[in-house]
């Protein structure tokens, strides 16, 4: 891992957040595990700019790092909740990219890291989806609905999970601060131990008469439809997260988030490759030999491609920007026309006698090897291979 986060993201020491959020944003996009294949370089590229970016872009991790260095915020913990440099999960990271090219949610929000540890014992659970996407809702990006059973914070205590009329009492056992502490014995001497509460189990507050309602859960089943924006250029298994659209927690606890796993149902007409896309084309031998304009499918509706006259089987035909779009980029990748000359099988009379005039005075087909090689040229300059 490299000591210098301005240098890995390209910025001045007195660069701003929007500038290091672009800058990493940038460097994302090219190192991202996803778009990589298991490149073990690319990922730790990837672990050491997102290293960078969560310290420059805390104020405090940022003058500590000034100050001393990387080894001023690397290691010890030090206040960085579970999500420490040292441990950059690249499925949060996804998480991360994503839900800030979908707009679903504050990018910085994320790093509060340690901010939700208190309260984490009542936060409610995560709830987890999956939606379906055609290639074409890939192309555009969509808004899917989806219906999702969900508890919702009771009306009758307004989720305190008091009877109405009755109160919330401080717990006794832990005098309100829901952790109790006990010594104990370690090698390094008497340490405390604390451990959250076991009568309020951390909350501090316990229900003396409990609300009917919800049996002092403060909350109730519920069915909610919730709309998310899935953006253009996705991939398969690639996740969304609505922070705090799951489950509300117990007892006005925080809610869980949404997750949204991305399925993306195969188009037999096109094979993906990122950004590009391969499309397999059958002509028959006059439209090879002779040229002709034929349709050709994309991801937005068709379109009309000229084929050159004496084209080979194996030729591939370019159509720039008629690939997917580059999540969250300008730019789309392309579509690859890849020609395949149909041979006939079976013929009437009269294909038969025409076949056998121009039999006679066609010509001899090229060296043996030729054809099959351009084949895999062309294809190794279309995917860059
Ligand atoms: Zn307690
Ligand atoms: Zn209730």
């Amino acid at each position: 891992m490299s000591d210098d986060f301005y240098g890995v993201l390209g910025v001045s020491r007195d660069a701003g957040v929007a500038e290091i959020k672009k800058a990493y944003r940038k460097l994302a996009m090219q190192y991202h595990p996803d778009r990589n294949n298991g490149d073990k370089a690319a990922e730790e590229k990837f672990k050491e700019i997102t290293e960078a970016y969560e310290v420059l872009t805390d104020a405090e991790q940022r003058a500590a790092y000034d100050r001393y260095g990387a080894a001023g915020v690397r290691g010890g913990g030090g206040g960085r909740g579970g999500f420490g440099p040292q441990h950059v999960d690249l499925s949060e990271a996804l998480n991360i990219f994503m839900r800030d090219f979908g707009g679903l949610g504050g990018f910085d929000a994320f790093f509060g890291g340690g901010q939700r540890s208190q309260r984490d014992r009542h936060r409610g659970q995560d709830i987890k989806v999956t939606l379906q996407l055609t290639l074409a809702e890939v192309a555009t990006g969509a808004t899917k609905t989806v219906k999702v059973k969900t508890l919702d914070r009771c009306k009758v205590c307004d989720g305190t999970g008091a009877k109405p009329g009755t109160k919330v009492v401080r717990c006794g056992t832990c005098g309100g601060s829901g952790e109790v502490h006990r010594a104990a014995q370690s090698i390094f001497g008497q340490i405390m131990a604390v451990s959250p509460c076991p009568t309020c189990a951390g909350d501090g507050t316990v229900v003396e008469h409990q609300c009917t309602e919800c049996r002092g859960d403060g909350r109730v089943k519920a069915e909610k439809t919730i709309q998310i924006d899935v953006p253009a250029g996705v991939a398969d298994h690639h996740y969304l997260t609505l922070r705090d659209h799951g489950v509300p927690g117990p007892r006005r606890g925080p809610p869980g988030d949404l997750v949204a796993v991305l399925e993306i149902a195969p188009d037999p007409r096109f094979e993906r490759h990122d950004d590009d896309l391969l499309f397999d084309l059958p002509l028959s031998f006059t439209q090879a030999a002779l040229g002709a304009e034929v349709e050709v499918p994309t991801p937005y509706g068709p379109t009309m491609l000229k084929v050159q006259h004496g084209t080979q089987t194996g030729t591939v035909y370019r159509l720039r920007g008629k690939g997917l779009p580059r999540v969250g980029e300008a730019g789309k990748g392309d579509l690859h026309v890849r020609v395949h000359v149909w041979t006939p099988s079976k013929l009437t009379a009269e294909q038969e006698r025409l076949l056998e005039e121009f039999a006679k005075i066609e010509g001899k087909p090229p060296a043996e090897g030729q054809v099959g090689r351009k084949f895999w040229d062309h294809l190794r300059q279309a995917f860059g291979g």
